[in-house]
C-alpha cells in the first residue's frame, strides 16, 4: 500500500475537496462558537505564509502584548519608577493573573496564582504535599517530562522523601496500595504521545489513599477543558508560554485545592508570600491562601505580556475549548486518513479526542528529519525521539484551513522522499 503520488490528479482534487470542507468547518466553527471566534480576532498574526503547529512549545501572541510591554517600560519604567509599586497593578499581578486564568483552568478566582517556572512550582508543591502530609512517599512516573523527575530525584537526594517509580498508570493502584504515599505527580497529558488522563476519575483513587494528587497540565491547560475544581484535583502546576500564550518564558501557575490553601507553610518562604509584606515583620508568617506560594518580586515585563493573554482567557469559555480541539484534532486525522497518509505512518496518540491532549502525536520513523522538511517548507511541527512527530494547533487560533494546507505539504514529501536530504537529519529542539 503506497499513497497515490501528490502529483496525481486524483489526490490532487481530493486535497482540493479537504480544502473546501476545511472553509465549511471553520464558517460553521465562527457561527456556533462566536464568543471564541471574537476571541481568535485578538491575536496577531504570523509570518506570511507560515503555518504554525508548535503551540504545545509556545503558543501565538496576543495582539496588545507588544503595547503592554512597552507601556510597563515607558511610563511604569522611565517615567514613573518607584512609584510604579503603588500605582500600578505590579505586586497585584500574581494574584490577579490567576484570577482571570481561573475560568479555563476551571478553578475559583482565588484558587490560582502565577509566578516563577514550572519547575520550581513543581518543587513548591511537592514539598507542600509532604508537609501537608506527614509522608514521606513520592510517586513518580519513570518516562515523565524530564524536569518533573529531577526535581523529585533532588528532592530524595536532600534526604526528604523517597522516590517510588511506576512504569506506567496502571501500575498506580498498586503504588498506592501501602498507603504510605505523599504525593503522586503526574503529566496530565504526555508530552510524546498526548495521551490525556481523565482528572476527574484519578483524583478520588488517589485521595482515597490519603495521598495528593500533583498533575503538570503543560499540555493541557489553554488546550483542553481541565475543569480542576470540578475534577476534584488537589495540586496542579502548569507552563505560561505554551497554550497560555503569555510569551517566551512567561510565568507559570499554581493551583491548590481549597481544603489544602491553609494546610502548611510552604517550603520557600519568601517575603511575597508574606501575611503582610511591607510591616517588615521580624518572622515569616505564610499569607493565607494561594498567595503563600510566591517567594520573591514578580517579574513584572513577563507579567504585562502575560496579562495580555490572560485577558483573553477570562472571556473563553473552557466546553467550547474542548468542542474546537476536538474538532480540529480529529479533522486533522481524518484528512491524513483520507489522504492515504496513514501508509506510511501511525497514530500514536489515542483515537478517542477526550483521551487526547493538545498535540495529535505521529509515528513515523523519520519524524525529526520529516519535521525539519515541514518547518524548511514552512509548516512549523516538532519531533521528540525516537519517532514521534508532533502538530499541535492551537484552539484559538488555528483554523481547519490550515490543516488542509498542512496535509498537502506532508502528502508531497512523503512522495516524493525529499525528507530523506542531508540537510534535513539535524536534531532541533
Ligand atoms: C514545558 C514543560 C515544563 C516547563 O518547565 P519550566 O520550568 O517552566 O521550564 C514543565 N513540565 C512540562 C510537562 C512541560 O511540558
Amino acid at each position: 500500500m503506497t499513497a497515490p503520488s501528490p502529483l496525481s490528479p486524483d489526490l490532487d482534487r481530493r486535497l482540493t475537496a479537504i480544502l473546501l470542507r476545511c472553509e465549511q468547518l471553520d464558517a460553521q466553527s465562527e457561527r456556533e462558537h462566536a464568543e471564541l471566534a471574537c476571541v481568535s480576532r485578538q491575536f496577531a498574526a504570523g509570518p506570511e505564509g507560515v503555518l504554525y503547529f508548535d503551540a504545545n512549545s509556545i503558543g501565538p501572541m496576543p495582539a496588545s502584548a507588544p503595547a503592554r510591554m512597552q507601556s510597563v517600560l515607558e511610563q511604569g519604567w522611565r517615567v514613573a519608577r518607584r512609584r510604579s509599586w503603588n500605582e500600578s497593578d505590579w505586586l497585584e499581578q500574581p494574584r490577579s493573573l490567576g484570577a482571570r486564568l481561573s475560568r479555563v483552568l476551571g478553578a475559583d478566582p482565588d484558587g490560582v496564582v502565577v509566578c516563577d517556572t514550572t519547575s520550581i512550582n513543581h518543587y513548591k508543591l511537592l514539598r507542600f504535599a509532604l508537609a501537608v502530609t506527614g509522608r514521606r512517599v513520592i510517586v513518580v512516573e519513570r518516562s515523565v517530562f524530564p524536569t518533573n523527575r529531577y526535581v523529585a530525584e533532588g528532592i530524595a537526594r536532600a534526604g526528604l522523601a523517597e522516590l517510588r517509580n511506576i512504569e506506567s498508570i496502571d501500575d498506580l493502584p498498586a503504588a498506592l496500595t501501602p498507603g504510605d504515599v505523599a504525593v503522586v505527580s503526574l503529566s496530565q497529558v504526555d508530552y510524546r504521545s498526548s495521551a490525556r488522563l481523565d482528572l476527574s476519575k484519578l483524583s478520588p483513587r488517589i485521595t482515597a489513599h490519603g495521598a495528593l494528587g500533583l498533575w503538570d497540565l503543560s499540555h493541557s491547560a489553554g488546550a483542553v477543558d481541565v475543569a480542576l475544581q470540578r475534577s476534584g484535583v488537589d495540586l496542579a502546576v502548569g507552563c505560561g508560554y505554551k497554550y497560555l500564550c503569555g510569551g517566551p518564558g512567561a510565568p507559570s501557575f499554581i493551583y491548590v485545592h481549597p481544603r489544602l490553601r491553609d494546610a502548611a507553610w510552604p517550603a520557600l518562604c519568601g517575603w511575597m508570600g508574606h501575611a503582610d509584606t511591607f510591616a517588615f515583620d521580624a518572622h515569616y508568617a505564610p499569607a493565607a491562601g494561594v498567595g503563600r506560594f510566591q517567594v520573591g518580586t514578580p517579574a513584572v515585563l513577563a507579567n504585562a505580556a502575560m496579562a495580555a493573554a490572560a485577558d483573553l482567557w477570562a472571556e473563553v469559555d473552557p466546553a467550547q475549548l474542548e468542542a474546537r480541539h476536538r474538532s480540529l484534532s480529529q479533522t486533522l486525522i481524518e484528512l491524513i486518513e483520507d489522504t492515504g497518509l496513514f501508509a506510511h505512518l501511525s497514530l500514536s496518540s489515542p483515537s478517542d479526542p477526550a483521551r487526547r491532549g493538545g498535540h495529535v502525536a505521529l509515528r513515523f520513523e523519520g519524524a525529526q528529519p520529516l519535521a525539519n522538511a515541514l518547518v524548511s517548507a514552512g509548516v512549523v511541527v516538532s519531533a521528540r525521539k525516537p519517532d514521534a512527530l508532533r502538530i499541535a494547533p492551537h484552539p484559538l487560533v488555528t483554523r481547519h484551513v490550515d490543516l488542509a494546507r498542512l496535509v498537502r505539504v506532508l502528502c508531497s514529501l512523503i512522495a516524493d522522499g525529499s525528507w530523506r536530504q542531508p540537510q534535513f537529519a539535524k536534531a532541533t529542539v
